[in-house]
């Protein structure tokens, strides 16, 4: 049994199966103040009340039935067109600051008083008088200027609604002081690096085009090994000709070493205290539970104490990796937040920010019971304006979204307009997993409806699964690992998986990243009885089909030198212990990591794999016919997308034992073969029947 408000005045209340509507005694109060009916109408089990008068969503509204009372959801009605035209803000929000004065602006159209506090420190422990400041309100925007220079000052909102006051952080803060408890009044200008207006702003022309790296600021440096002295910070990714004990490149310098193109980094927007303390960093987290989205996380911060000091070495971090021709794709959670009692919109605007089902509990696609509603046009505007801050402030050439699936499409095109809007291209990828959450399915920015977002991308689950073997089960195997059958399942995800995509631009080709076991650990769980060395062949297959397949190639980083967690398939509060980069396994596996540096130079230099429509695979690409048993060839030809090279065949051998195979005659200059990848030829093939090893690729070029 529930009730739910859909405008000022229309209310659905809703029953059980078994129930039956008494209308006698049936009651509705909006606070104290109890409504009158004008009309309602039954539909079986639901009943449409019209009201007299408006509720005034200042006050909670509840209804009585037989003896039950049942508190009134409201999220429908601030979806109504009236709300929206009565509320919808379309101004900037936030705090504006000048040394003459500041200007605050916080919406909320059902808060009662909202008062800014402002205080010298940013730390909530030390204890302290703030000076008030009552706010005055307009169509539901509560705003104040006051005199003065306050930079330096930290500021909260005391925000009362629905007879409950709470203290909450500006969601617009652009910094905060530590801990992420309170809102720092900084001059933003004052936080950009020596230089950072000649920051060089990098150009991908397709998305086909980019090679993407996933790492965590903390794990790139963190390990014992990585010669890195800023361990676990975001200088660690300024520091230059860092190497291990045994004279291994770490860091920002295997970074270039590998020739990627693009580095996606785990979230570095101010995750909660409660995963990681800024004041004492020793518990670990990825950081997927967002506390102030457009301010950057402080543990990763020298100082995380100074509001300045995280946004200036983040602007460092990203104007060192420019400066080495690195784009940077941030990983953006606008899905869920840490948690729905004390969170920072909630608190503000109870029940509006936060996705709710129609009984007025939280919908929990995220798994986490606080999805965040992009439908609701100001948390729209929100991730809209957070997104932009974050491209225009930090220079980001692209975005990762967390369970974009949760997401409506409307909210993501909206985003990549506005990025578009910029004048220069900025990626936009995500999650399209279809969750389940209270929006219709035709909405939802899943991989099932990327033909209704054209300019967005999606991960490939279909291809990820298909090489290696399902996530979720530990010991089925794949196409690499012995699965059988699935050659022309492979033939699709090497032309691009067309389909349901629109252009191979839109599919993110992987099979690993930090969900899930390391590539290694799934060789290790699903071929346990195969030797190291068959796994190891494995890895090298695996992204030699990544790394040629038409699409968007991404690699999780370390799985170049077989990188392990130990099994553990979800390390996000795991130690560093298991989710560090563990140098030493470079050193030790320099034979993978030098073959995926070669497939990476070779996509690099050859735009026939980066084809940008299924029209021009269609034309170029020709598969092998009579090929043995898993075992798939394919052929590229008509020096595709302007390649050099007149006509690339690739061979992927997926049996353990080798395999003769029939090729169509002409002197091939072989590239890749078992042991090597690169653009040097390895040797000439004149022959039409070619012997090719057990779990491995052949490339070969003829002119
Ligand atoms: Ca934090």
């Amino acid at each position: 049994m529930y009730s739910y408000a859909y405008d000022f005045n229309k209310i659905k209340f809703v029953i059980d199966e078994n129930s039956y509507f008494q209308i006698i005694g049936l009651q509705i109060y909006n606070g104290d103040k109890k409504l009158s009916i004008k009309d309602y109408n039954i539909h079986e089990k639901t009943m449409e009340i019209i009201l007299n008068e408006e509720i005034n969503i200042k006050k909670v509204s509840s209804l009585t039935h037989e003896d039950k009372t049942l508190t009134i959801n409201y999220f429908p009605l601030f979806q109504s067109e009236e709300f929206n035209k009565r509320f919808y803000y379309e101004n900037e929000l936030g705090l504006f600051y000048s040394n003459i004065s500041s200007t605050f602006k916080v919406w909320s159209p059902v808060a009662s008083t909202v008062t800014l506090l402002i205080y010298k420190s940013g730390d909530t422990l030390v204890s302290e008088n703030p000076h008030r400041f009552k706010m005055d309100e307009s169509k539901g925007v509560f705003s104040i200027a006051v005199k003065g220079d306050l930079k330096g000052m930290f500021y909260s909102y005391e925000v009362t609604a629905f007879e409950k006051t709470n203290i909450a952080v500006d969601p617009y803060a652009k910094g905060v002081g530590i801990n992420g408890e309170r809102g720092a009044i900084i001059n933003l200008e004052e936080t950009n690096p020596l230089n950072w207006e000649t920051d060089t702003l990098l150009f991908t022309k397709s998305y086909t085009d980019a090679i993407i790296y996933e790492t965590s600021i903390r794990d790139i440096s963190m390990h014992p090994e990585s010669g890195i002295t800023n361990k676990g910070k975001f200088l660690g990714l300024t520091e230059i000709n860092t190497k291990s004990t045994k004279n291994i490149s770490t860091g920002l310098d295997h970074i270039i070493e590998m020739g990627i193109t693009h580095l996606q980094l785990m979230p570095f927007f101010d995750f909660s205290y409660t995963s990681v303390d800024e004041k004492n960093p020793e518990k670990y987290n990825w950081g997927y539970d967002p506390q102030n989205y457009n301010v950057p996380e402080g543990s990763f911060a020298t100082n995380p104490y100074s509001p300045k000091c995280r946004i200036k070495e983040l602007k460092e971090m990203i104007f060192s990796l420019h400066s080495k021709g690195i784009s940077i794709n941030m990983d953006v959670v606008y899905n869920h937040v840490a948690f729905h009692n004390n969170n920072n919109f909630e608190k503000i605007f109870p029940g509006y920010y936060l996705r709710r089902n129609l009984d007025g509990s939280f919908s929990n696609g995220s798994g986490c019971s606080n999805d965040t509603a992009s439908e609701q046009k100001m948390m729209r505007k929100f991730i809209i304006d957070s997104v932009l801050f974050w491209a225009k402030e930090y220079h980001l050439d692209g975005f990762r979204f967390d369970l974009m699936g949760l997401h409506d499409i409307d909210t993501m095109n909206l985003i990549k307009e506005n990025l578009n809007s910029l004048g220069r291209p900025i990626m936009v990828y995500g999650e399209g997993w279809n969750l389940d959450t209270p929006i219709p399915i035709v909405s939802k920015a899943i991989k099932a409806n990327a033909r209704k977002t054209p300019e967005i991308s999606y991960f490939n689950d279909f291809i990820r699964d298909l090489v290696k073997g399902n996530v979720f089960d530990l010991y089925e195997q794949g196409f690499v690992s012995g699965k059988g059958k699935l050659e022309s399942d492979l033939k699709e995800v090497i032309s691009g998986t067309p389909g349901i995509l629109l252009s191979p631009e839109q599919s993110i080709n992987y099979v690993s990243c930090h969900d899930n076991s390391t590539l290694w650990d799934k060789f290790q769980d699903s071929n346990r009885y195969d030797s190291l060395t068959d796994r190891m062949k494995m890895v090298k297959l695996s992204n030699a089909i990544i790394l040629t397949s038409q699409g968007v190639p991404l690699l999780h980083s370390g799985e170049e030198f077989l990188r392990t967690k130990f099994g553990e398939h979800n390390s996000f509060n795991s130690s560093d212990a298991i989710n560090a980069l563990n140098w030493d396994l470079k050193y030790q596996n320099q034979e993978v990591v030098n073959y995926y540096k070669g497939l990476i130079n070779i996509r690099k230099s050859h735009p026939a794999f980066r084809m940008t429509n299924y029209h021009d695979i269609q034309n170029n690409l020709e598969f092998l016919n009579n090929m043995p048993e898993n075992v798939v060839g394919y052929l590229i030809k008509n020096n595709a997308n302007k390649d050099t090279w007149k006509t690339i065949m690739v061979i992927f051998n997926a049996n353990k034992y080798s395999t003769w195979i029939t090729v169509p005659p002409s002197p091939w200059n072989l590239v890749v073969n078992e042991l090597t990848a690169g653009l040097e030829s390895i040797k000439l093939i004149d022959s039409d029947r070619i012997e090719v090893p057990g779990i491995s690729m052949y490339l070969a070029y003829s002119l």
